[in-house]
């Protein structure tokens, strides 16, 4: 059972060590733990190589052989850690969790039409009857704003942004509960990033829950009901969207460099660069970029309403 009226998937202690050659280990995600509700976009930003797109594949069981996963992570009461790979191919993926995926031309069969693609996901995913599949599948398409004139293209021949909204479409064929959308807006100018948001927030109006996996923070903005910030593998801070990004701000030193690095705010980047995830330093990992680090900082702080801080910043003035 979930643990609150209303959650659609819980996490708690979602670990994920990858074993490399030689004994070395890489702590890919530490000690994750987050709810999400049915018609709520909770975004998870971080810069590149924070542990976010490892943390969604945890979650949908692609992990790579030499990635050791712990933790829960209960989708209306199926462990999603726990499920071997039968039960999340034929229970979870595309059905219970839609992929948005971050490199939309690798995830879609090079040599087969976006038409092709999408009626097979019909058959494979729904009820539908084989003489409703292809309307089936153009509705699909035209919920994610593919034009119905490039259904008959192949992946090599769509720009960025159709090549995404094809993928998306593939997405939404199974009708699931939850959307997983692993950097969806990567690649796509402004117009578009703005447009695919839209759409993904639309999808969670319709009582989907969206997890939105970014380093995009205008469309975490934009869409977000809830931010949670991930660096060196840990949740940092969690906070409304509108806290965070409005008054009174928020409240990790490095979730406010995020902030601050955005050429609309200060334009101020984060000085140094994150830890090697094969050598995080003992304590807080953000201690060596961190102006506020103090001794007490050689332990990992423990997360204390929604900020995992030994000296959290204050509110803005
Ligand atoms: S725990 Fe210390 S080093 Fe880490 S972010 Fe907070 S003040 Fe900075």
């Amino acid at each position: 059972m979930n643990d609150r009226a209303g959650t659609l998937l819980s996490v708690r202690g979602l670990t994920v060590r990858f074993r490399l050659p030689g004994g070395r280990r890489v702590a890919a995600v530490s000690d994750v733990g987050f709810d999400l509700a049915a018609g709520e976009c909770l975004a998870l930003v971080g810069e590149s190589g924070c542990g976010k797109s490892v943390l969604a594949s945890a979650l949908l069981g692609l992990l790579p052989g030499n990635a050791e996963a712990s933790g829960t992570a209960l989708l209306d009461g199926l462990d999603l850690l726990a499920a071997d790979e039968r039960t999340l191919a034929r229970r979870v993926r595309g059905r219970r969790v839609g992929l948005v995926p971050q490199s939309p031309a690798a995830h879609l069969t090079p040599v087969r039409t976006v038409r092709a693609q999408l009626e097979e996901t019909v058959r494979e995913l729904t009820p539908v009857p084989r003489g409703e599949r292809r309307a089936a599948a153009e509705a699909a398409a035209a919920r994610a704003a593919f034009p119905p004139g490039h259904l008959d293209r192949h992946p090599h021949e769509l720009s960025g942004g159709l090549a995404q909204r094809a993928a998306t479409a593939l997405a939404l064929v199974g009708d699931a509960p939850l959307l997983l959308a692993d950097e969806p807006t990567t690649g796509l100018d402004r117009a578009l990033v703005d447009r695919t948001a839209d759409e993904l927030r639309r999808h969670t109006d319709d009582g989907r829950g969206l997890l939105l996996i970014t380093h995009d923070l205008a469309a975490a903005e934009r869409i977000a009901d809830r931010v949670a910030v991930m660096y060196a593998g840990r949740i940092v801070e969690v906070a409304p969207a509108a806290r965070f990004f409005g008054a009174p701000g928020p409240r990790h030193p490095y979730a406010r460099g995020l902030l601050d690095a955005l050429p609309t705010r200060a334009f101020a980047p984060i000085p140094g660069l994150p830890p090697e995830l094969s050598a995080l330093p003992d304590g807080c990992a953000f201690a060596p970029r961190c102006a506020r680090v103090t001794d007490a900082c050689r332990t990992v702080p423990e997360p204390r309403d929604g900020v995992a801080c030994h000296h959290p910043e204050e509110s803005r003035a």
